[in-house]
């Protein structure tokens, strides 16, 4: 069914508890594992049902945030949602202590109930109150974000719309974008610094109240880490510090000596200003060549000739209209891939800006979508997809896989488009690393002032990223963090990338010696969907898991040798 043709009702809340109320007593009343599993399909499909409309009206919503109609759904299913936790949750541990359970977990495995027993954790009635606000204030930040008009080059621009400018070929151009958004977030800044200490008190006192020592606990509990605790993640960081640091360091000395940036700036200062950082090359970043009709029309081509699998894929996305990817005022910023699980298809929503992120939605957007798709039979639902960061391994890694077809997209920029490619998962990592530092820093301390929460960013810019030269409004304050969605929106989801992204690398590494191979291990994956633990899937697929000691090493190593060749 084309999108624009799905139709959308609400779910009210009284319709939806007294479904599952229903459900409850049945299972509650079940005389047979058989009859424990009929209500738990019945379940499965009502909340693939309820998730539909959900989704319909957050797509809708984030396509026009000026639609009354949309607006006004997802406020309420921001203020029901959480009510309706409570009878999600009474299921859940009618369930978890059925006399059937172990029957129930010989058909469709224990990590639904491992799972389950994890969701039963993060969620009281005694926290409704707080869940709502927490939507409430989250929503804002969003809003916020979105709402952003920046007058620029004699237009008024979006966030998404400024960015181009801020890889122009012209140094003044880059720094003058670069100001001109630094200013409007610094005009933002009294609001972004209050939503922020309300949410983090906010999550302080739910944690609280649930039993938590602090929210650290319940965010990895939110993210459903269910095979890797917070000492492994510090690991990970310490890895990152250890062996990509270095290697980030070098290869931003050679990015400035490329682009003629200064570099006189003293032994052991930084030396790439905030303009700079993202200008890869002197001629110019690699752009994408085409109308966006072009660009569909070549990934078409791409999923085609990469296997019959996503072959079939990209026709059933481009069928029914699944991506929407114009950059409009009043259309949400970012990008998403969400699924629509009752009609068994993912949408793809997006922001094309003229640069290479365009064609990022064609393969990690669409890497996403398609392990949605591959996996849209799984029974119970909830197993259709991994945890987190084990999404992200389909989306990444697709972005490599899709190397061999890149010339279709970039032309004669397909070599610097691969290099800026390799190189900016390289040095996304110490980024994304320090995201997740400084999250833990703040819900460790959640009495931090917004002062001493940017002074710590501060100090983790030195250390993850010492290259970089933040002297500008908003930025030099250690504000950056207060620009990415994700501290605000999912506490503690950005480690995920990183994860994903050295699962990614090596699954790249890989494809460099053997591509049909790696391929194949990645269907492997894929299919598996969210069978299994992130940490099983990843050894099932046969690839080295991100917490061992040589992930990083082997990856760093290879992808240095390509990158100087
Ligand atoms: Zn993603």
């Amino acid at each position: 069914m084309k999108f624009k043709d799905m139709p959308y009702r609400r779910v009210s809340f009284e319709e939806a508890k007294a479904k599952y109320e229903e459900l409850e007593q049945r299972l509650l009343d079940a005389k047979t594992p058989a009859e424990a599993l009929e209500v738990l399909r019945e379940q499965d499909t009502f909340t693939k049902e309820l998730g539909t409309m959900f989704a319909l009206a957050y797509v809708r919503n984030t396509l026009d945030t000026t639609d009354a109609f949309y607006e006004a759904e997802q406020a309420y299913i921001d203020e029901t949602s959480p009510r309706l936790g409570e009878y999600e949750q009474r299921f859940l541990m009618a369930l978890l202590e059925s006399p059937h359970r172990p029957a129930l977990e010989k058909e469709i495995g224990a990590l639904y109930f491992t799972n389950a027993e994890i969701a039963m954790r993060v969620f009281s009635p005694d926290v409704i109150g707080e869940l709502q606000e927490e939507n409430r204030l989250t929503t804002e930040y969003q809003k916020l974000i979105a709402s952003a008009q920046i007058e620029y080059d004699g237009k008024t621009l979006t966030l998404a719309q400024i960015t181009p400018y801020h890889r122009d070929k012209d140094r003044k151009v880059r720094e003058s974008s670069m100001l001109a958004r630094a200013g409007w977030f610094d005009a933002q800044k009294g609001r972004l610094d209050s939503l922020f200490d309300e949410l983090v008190k906010l999550r302080a006192k739910i944690a609280e109240k649930l039993g938590y020592p602090s929210f650290v606990e319940l965010g990895y509990d939110r993210m459903t880490r269910n095979c890797y605790g917070a000492q492994d993640v510090a690991k990970f960081r310490e890895m990152i510090v250890t062996h990509i640091v270095p290697l980030a360091l070098r290869l931003k000395q050679k990015q400035a000596a490329r682009i003629g940036a200064d570099t006189d700036t003293g032994a052991g200062k930084a030396f790439l200003k905030l303009f700079d950082d993202p200008f890869v090359f002197p001629d110019g970043n690699p752009t994408p060549i085409g109308t966006p009709e072009d660009i569909f029309a070549h990934g078409k081509k791409m999923y085609h000739a990469l296997s019959p699998e996503t072959a079939e894929f990209i026709d059933v996305m481009l069928e029914n209209d699944l991506f929407d990817v114009l950059t409009r005022p009043g259309k949400a910023g970012g990008g998403y891939c969400i699924t629509l699980a009752a009609y068994k298809l993912p949408f793809i929503f997006a922001n094309f800006n003229g640069t290479a992120d365009d064609i990022d939605v064609l393969t990690h957007e669409a890497g996403h979508a398609f392990a949605d798709y591959r996996n849209r039979d799984a029974f119970p639902h909830a197993l259709s997809a991994p945890t987190y960061e084990g999404c992200e391994v389909h989306s990444m890694s697709m972005e490599f896989f899709a190397w061999p077809y890149m010339e279709g997209f970039f032309g004669d920029q397909t070599e610097k488009y691969r290099f800026s490619h390799l190189e900016s998962a390289l040095t996304f990592l110490p980024y994304g690393t320090m995201v997740d530092h400084f999250q833990h820093i703040v819900y460790e301390n959640p009495n931090l002032t917004p002062k001493e929460r940017n002074d710590e960013w501060l100090k983790l810019e030195e250390t993850y990223r010492p290259w970089l030269d933040n002297s500008m409004p908003f930025y030099g304050e250690g504000r950056r963090w207060q620009a990415q969605g994700h501290i605000y929106e999912r506490p503690f989801y950005y480690i995920d990338y990183c994860l994903a992204q050295t699962v990614a690398l090596a699954f790249w590494a890989l494809a460099q010696k053997d591509y049909a191979e790696a391929w194949a291990r990645y269907m492997r994956y894929t299919d598996l969907g969210g069978s299994d633990t992130f940490t099983n899937l990843i050894s099932r697929a046969g690839m080295p898991s991100p917490f061992g000691p040589d992930a990083l090493t082997q990856v760093a190593r290879t992808a240095e040798e390509w990158l100087e060749k």
